[in-house]
């Protein structure tokens, strides 16, 4: 079936997507494992409508694949350290790929001890981190997954950046519905969307970021060139620093001021370690843990809240009827780089 297209969109199935992404990458060398992976993780991001980390991703891969230390070849092997940690060196190639060959460890030690942990180092950008513990949610754990990225951000009183993006994510799975998945960064804004703010000649809000003096800015341009700043202030600049220090000592890893050094102005993605961390809500809580949360998903859907996860999962839906749409601009350009 040829796909639908409008002036500005083209519709496709997600087999479609996954080739094109195959496709890209391939030609640059990747092994297949890792283009696997990377296509998992754009297609889902692309079909449930979350397009900073979507196709809009695959032209930066070029930068990432080229700074002196990407492994084309890595093949990550998974560690079972103890009864409930479990590692995974990405070897300095997509953190993806090393991540989701951890998953099932991590699952386990969950199902069997209470609690698992996944450490997953030397790992270039782990995309969006909503897929994999959406996947341990819908295993029946629930799962958090939190990493540092380079340090584009402001600590809250401060004037220098210090600390990264710092994304995280979580997932619980419910009995009769979709799992409740929120994921994002810790940054008042992800850097992804300031970037497509600068690209669409569009103003941001003017809590975003400063500009290279200091001053609070509504230039995109001038917030990617100077730092950005955490979201609710003291508050996230906590939380993001909690994430510096699980997801970067803890595991042996770059926090995000060293993950920008070994960058050494490659302008790639930022390589650094993720953590993971499954529990069984049955074991620590008992078999009615997962219904007892019930009333609390209720108390939202019943005033009219929306819950974190649902945008994405109406998007999935529809694309599952419609196709993917992907913009015409962003096609041609993905093609015009496949050589
Ligand atoms: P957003 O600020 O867009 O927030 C996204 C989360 O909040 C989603 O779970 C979303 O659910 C939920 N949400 C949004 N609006 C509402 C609302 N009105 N009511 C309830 N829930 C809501 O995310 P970011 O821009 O900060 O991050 C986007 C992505 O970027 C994430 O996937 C993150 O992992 C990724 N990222 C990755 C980094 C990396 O190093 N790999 C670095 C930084 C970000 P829904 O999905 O249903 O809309």
């Amino acid at each position: 079936m040829a796909p639908i297209q409008s002036e500005k969109h083209i519709w496709f199935s997600e087999v479609e997507v996954r080739e094109l992404i195959s496709t890209f990458l391939l030609a640059q060398g990747l092994n297949q494992p890792q283009v696997d992976s990377m296509a998992n993780m754009l297609t889902a991001a692309q079909r449930d409508g979350s397009l900073s980390h979507g196709l809009q991703r695959l032209p930066g891969t070029l930068d990432t694949m080229a700074h002196p230390r990407f492994n084309k070849q890595a093949d990550p092997q998974v560690q079972n350290i103890t009864p409930v940690l479990t590692r995974v060196d990405a070897h300095h190639g997509f953190s993806c790929l090393a991540a989701e060959r951890g998953m099932s460890s991590l699952i386990s030690s969950a199902r069997d001890f209470g609690v698992g942990l996944l450490a997953v180092n030397n790992g270039f950008h782990s995309t969006a981190l909503w897929p994999l513990v959406e996947q341990a949610a819908n295993s029946g754990v629930a799962a958090m997954s939190m990493n540092p990225t380079h340090n584009w951000v402001v600590p809250s009183g401060g004037r220098s950046a210090l600390l990264g993006t710092n994304p995280i994510a979580f997932a619980w799975p419910r009995p009769n519905s979709r799992p409740y998945v929120f994921d994002f960064a810790t940054s008042a804004a992800a850097r992804a969307d300031i970037a497509m703010a600068r690209n669409k000649q569009q103003q941001i809000p003017d809590d975003w970021g400063l500009d290279r003096n200091g001053q609070a800015t509504t230039d995109p341009a001038e917030v990617l060139a100077g730092s950005m700043l955490p979201f609710g202030a003291h508050k996230g600049s906590a939380i993001s620093t909690m994430i510096e220090l699980l997801a970067g000592p803890m595991i042996g890893d770059r926090s995000s001021y060293q993950s920008k050094q070994f960058d050494a102005d490659a302008d790639a993605a930022p390589c650094h370690g993720e953590l993971f961390i499954a529990f069984s809500p049955e074991l620590t809580g008992g078999p009615d843990a997962l219904h007892e949360a019930e009333a609390i998903f209720n108390g939202f859907t019943d005033q009219g809240a929306r819950l974190p996860g649902n945008r994405r999962y109406q998007a999935r839906d529809t694309s599952a009827r419609m196709g993917i749409p992907v913009s015409v601009a962003l096609m041609n350009r993905i093609r015009s780089l496949i050589p």
